[in-house]
């Protein structure tokens, strides 16, 4: 329950961090029309007498357009990620209002006593400046319906209660354009919306299906398969770069006799605590996998044979003085183990260290046998000097 609690939460972050960085990557252009739309503005109402509240409100428009412009460069320079980027949402929300507010209000004060055909020229100016909006801003639906309020709600109430007919005329059909662009800001929100939750969620599915893909459940150690894409991707690097790599096949020993008399959850537990150990031992760099019921295989790169021995004796020996506890039994468990080295190919190395974990087997078990081209040799013959491993 908190878990999908937990992922739901997550989705609706993502979401709202796409949302907002698609306003980001979007919103150089939306300054850039507000500021030509601005200069064509003051031509059109140069014609006019008293300059000054123009000049004024052209000054304003200006300002706000480089506070925005200097918000959005400062976001592209920081790359923010996806949690960061929620902290230039309200940054991002007072630049736009200002800008908004500069449209709405100050162009209806310069209007307010010019003649109708520039206060109706105003309203049509805000009108295509509400619908370029609904473009933008749509995907944060506070910030479409804000902008488009901001703008039009103003003029609006203003040609109401206007003396001219023609204006209170153009009221109404403002109103219904306020309520289509609104009823559409709702409509491209949630579609938005939907469609960034899908991805998110999409992208969550796939990731957990690929992780099952890759993981044996019971341990939490790679599977065959991974281990098999892991191992031969190290393993033509460690050829690229001519360094040795090992590998190590692990066996448990008698492990059939821990289920029959302990049960088959206590060898389930015997198989947890063994992976654990396992990795705890190793290094991150080397891939550890379970192979098979009981068997498992241990990549070492940049290891030779000689370093690789000291590895599974070292293994070897911490499984072996290992005391598991459950609640009804104490018990220990062995290994043996094959190593095989000296060459790349994974088939071939899978092969010679299972041959001489067997050879491990049949000299006794809860021993190391290591396997040189032809046959598995004992632990302590023909093992050439070599660096240690790095
Ligand atoms: P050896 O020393 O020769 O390897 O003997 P062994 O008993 O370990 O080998 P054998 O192949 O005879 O038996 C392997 C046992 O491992 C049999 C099977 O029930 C057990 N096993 C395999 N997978 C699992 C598992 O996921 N959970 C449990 N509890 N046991 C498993
Ligand atoms: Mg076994
Ligand atoms: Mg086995």
């Amino acid at each position: 329950m908190s878990q999908s609690l937990s992922a739901s939460r997550s989705h609706t972050e993502n979401t709202q961090s796409d949302k907002l960085q698609l306003l980001y990557h979007q919103s150089f252009q939306a300054v850039f029309f507000s500021l030509v739309a601005a200069l064509i503005y003051t031509a059109i109402l140069w014609r006019q007498p008293d300059h000054q509240l123009l000049l004024v409100w052209l000054a304003v428009i200006l300002m706000t357009s480089l506070l925005r412009l200097a918000l959005f460069i400062s976001y592209r320079c920081k790359k923010p990620d996806k949690t960061a980027v929620l902290k230039w949402q309200h940054p991002y929300y007072i630049s736009l209002m200002l800008s908004s507010l500069s449209w709405g209000t100050g162009t209806l004060i310069i209007c307010m006593d010019k003649p109708l055909l520039f206060q109706i020229i105003t309203y049509c100016f805000l009108l295509g400046m509400a619908a370029a909006a609904l473009s933008v801003y749509s995907s944060i639906r506070y910030m479409s319906v804000s902008t488009i309020t901001v703008m039009l709600v103003p003029i609006t109430a203003w040609f109401t209660i206007h003396p001219d007919t023609t204006a209170n005329l153009m009221a109404v059909a403002g109103v219904f354009f306020l309520i289509s662009t609104l009823r559409a800001t709702s409509i491209l929100a949630d579609t938005l919306h939907n469609s960034f939750m899908l991805t998110h969620k999409l992208k969550l599915a796939y990731e957990t299906a690929e992780h099952l893909a890759r993981t044996d459940m019971l341990t939490g150690l790679n599977n065959r398969r991974a281990f098999i894409e892991l191992s031969e991707r190290q393993l033509s690097l460690c050829k690229r770069n001519n360094t040795p790599a090992s590998l190590l096949v692990l066996d448990l020993d008698h492990f059939k006799t821990i289920n029959d008399e302990l049960g088959h959850a206590t060898g389930d537990f015997a198989l947890q605590h063994f992976s654990e150990l396992l990795q705890k031992s190793v290094r991150s760099s080397d891939i550890c996998a379970r192979i098979g019921g009981e068997e498992f295989a241990l990549l070492l790169p940049n290891t030779g044979l000689s370093s690789a021995h000291k590895v599974a004796e070292k293994l070897r020996m911490i499984i072996a003085s290992e005391v598991i506890n459950t609640a009804d039994n104490t018990f220990s468990i062995s290994t043996s183990i094959g190593i095989a080295s000296g060459q790349y190919e994974l088939d071939v190395l899978l092969q010679t260290a299972d041959m001489a974990m067997y050879e491990a087997k049949q000299s006794g078990r809860n021993q190391v046998k290591l396997y040189t081209n032809e046959q598995p040799v004992s632990e302590n013959n023909s093992l050439a000097l070599e660096p240690a491993r790095h």
